[in-house]
């Protein structure tokens, strides 16, 4: 709180995707390709995602929000800036 920046926005490497070991990005990679389906959005090589959704995806991951956007961006997966999403979250 008390930021005046604006939210950053979660983008989604896909093609990074695909190089993670399915043990590790298979959820991901199903919540990813659902989204996909609801937007038609088939052929993007990047997908913006809601906050939201990384916050259900911690879930499913069984971590905090934080933890999983340090994960995901260590996978090459999520943008940096992401962090900020859910920097202050504990
Ligand atoms: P919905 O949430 O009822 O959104 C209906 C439509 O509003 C979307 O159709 C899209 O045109 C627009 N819309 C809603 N929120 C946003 C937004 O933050 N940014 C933009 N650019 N447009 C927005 P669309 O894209 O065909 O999606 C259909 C449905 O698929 C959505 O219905 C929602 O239930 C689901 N969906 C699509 N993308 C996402 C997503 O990134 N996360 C989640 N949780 N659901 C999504
Ligand atoms: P941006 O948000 O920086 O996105 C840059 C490019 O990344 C987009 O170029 C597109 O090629 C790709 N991209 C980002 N998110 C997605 C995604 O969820 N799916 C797919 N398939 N590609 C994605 P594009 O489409 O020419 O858009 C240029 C700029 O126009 C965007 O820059 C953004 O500033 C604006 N824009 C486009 N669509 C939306 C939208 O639905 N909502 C808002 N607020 N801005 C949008
Ligand atoms: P964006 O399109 O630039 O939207 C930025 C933020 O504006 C969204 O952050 C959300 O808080 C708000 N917003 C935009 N359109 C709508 C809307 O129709 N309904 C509501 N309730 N809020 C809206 P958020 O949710 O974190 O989404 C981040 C980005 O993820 C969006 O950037 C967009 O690129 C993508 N996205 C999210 N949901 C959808 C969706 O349903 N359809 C599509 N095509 N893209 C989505």
């Amino acid at each position: 709180t008390g930021s005046s920046e604006p939210p950053p926005k979660l983008v989604l490497d896909l093609e990074r995707l695909q190089s993670v070991p399915a043990e590790k990005a298979g959820p991901l990679a199903r919540y990813a390709a659902t989204i996909q389906g609801q937007r038609g959005d088939y052929n993007g090589k990047v997908l913006s995602i809601r906050t939201d959704d990384l916050r259900t995806l911690a879930v499913i991951y069984d971590v905090p929000p934080a933890v999983l956007a340090e994960q995901l961006i260590t996978w090459g997966v999520l943008n940096a800036d992401a962090r900020r999403a859910v920097a202050s979250e504990d």
